[in-house]
C-alpha cells in the first residue's frame, strides 16, 4: 500500500501561542518500502504518523493510502479502515497487562472478525514469527522490554495489515534489543509485504531501512540511506 503525503499542515494551540508541528509537508512511499523517519525530539515525527494514521486532523493537506483519502474520513470512518490497513507499534508497548501476550494479540484479531476459534492459532502464529513462541502465556510483566516490543509486533502485524507505523519502537530498549527489533520491524515488508514506517531519534534505524526521511521543525529534509533494504520499495 502506497502512502502519499500532500501539503501537510498541523499547528498546536498551547493558550495564545501557536506551535508549528508540521509546515507543508510532500511524502511518497512506495508499497512494501521500509522508512526511517528520523528527527530529533519535537520534530514532528508523531505527528506525522498520527496524520497518516487518521488519529490527528491536519489544518491543511491530504494523506492518501492506496486509494483512501484518510484525511478525508470522520473519526468512525477512521476507526473501521484503521482496522483493517494499519497496525500500530507504540513507543511504550502499550499492552495490556492483565492480558498474556497471546491475548493481547488477539484483541485486533477480535476487532476485525476473526471467528474466535481461528484468533488462539493466528496469535500464536504471530508471536512464533517474532520468536515468542515460548512465552505466549506469560503477562507482560513477566517479560523483557525487548519480549514485551516483540507482541506489540506481533500484535501490529497480526490482521496483516498493509501498513504498519512505529513510533520510536526502540526508544525504550537498549541498543542491541533496539536492533533487532528494527530488524524484525523491516522484515514484516519483506514477509508480509506491507509498508512500514518507522519513527526514531535512533540512528540505527538508517540500517535497515529503504528510504531515511529526516524531519527538522515539520519540514523534510531526504538523506541517502546506509542501509541493506529488505523491502522492495528500495533503491
Ligand atoms: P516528535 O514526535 O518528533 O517528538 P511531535 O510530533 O510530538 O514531535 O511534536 C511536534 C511539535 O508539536 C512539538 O513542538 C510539540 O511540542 C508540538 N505538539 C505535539 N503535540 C502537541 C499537543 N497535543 N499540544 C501542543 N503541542 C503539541
Ligand atoms: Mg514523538
Amino acid at each position: 500500500m502506497s502512502i502519499e503525503v500532500r501539503g501537510l499542515r498541523r499547528s498546536y494551540r498551547t493558550g495564545s501561542v501557536e506551535v508549528p508541528a508540521l509546515r507543508g509537508l510532500d511524502l511518497d512511499l512506495p508499497a512494501g518500502s521500509v522508512t526511517a523517519l528520523y528527527g530529533a525530539s519535537g520534530s514532528g515525527k508523531t505527528t506525522l504518523l498520527n496524520c497518516v494514521a487518521g488519529l490527528d486532523t491536519p489544518d491543511a493537506g491530504t494523506v492518501v493510502v492506496d486509494g483512501t483519502e484518510v484525511t478525508a474520513l470522520s473519526s468512525e470512518q477512521a476507526v473501521a479502515w484503521r482496522r483493517g490497513a494499519l497496525g500500530f507499534v507504540h513507543q511504550g508497548h502499550a499492552l495490556m497487562p492483565w492480558l498474556t501476550a497471546r491475548e493481547n494479540v488477539e484483541v485486533p484479531l477480535r476487532l476485525t472478525g476473526t471467528p474466535r476459534r481461528d484468533r488462539a492459532h493466528i496469535a500464536a502464529e504471530a508471536l512464533d514469527e517474532v520468536g515468542l513462541h515460548d512465552w505466549v502465556d506469560h503477562l507482560p510483566d513477566e517479560l523483557s522490554g525487548g519480549q514485551r516490543q516483540r507482541v506489540a509486533i506481533a500484535r501490529a502485524a497480526a490482521t496483516r495489515p498493509a501498513v504498519v507505523l512505529a513510533d520510536e519502537p526502540t526508544g525504550a530498549l537498549d541498543e542491541r534489543t533496539g536492533a533487532r527489533i528494527l530488524e524484525l520491524l523491516a522484515g514484516l515488508a519483506a514477509d508480509r509485504d506491507c509498508t512500514v514506517v518507522m519513527a526514531t531519534h535512533d540512528p540505527a534505524t538508517a540500517t535497515v531501512a529503504d528510504r531515511v526521511v529526516e524531519l527538522r521543525d515539520g519540514r523534510l529534509r531526504d538523506r541517502p540511506a546506509t542501509g541493506t533494504s529488505s523491502g522492495t520499495g528500495g533503491p
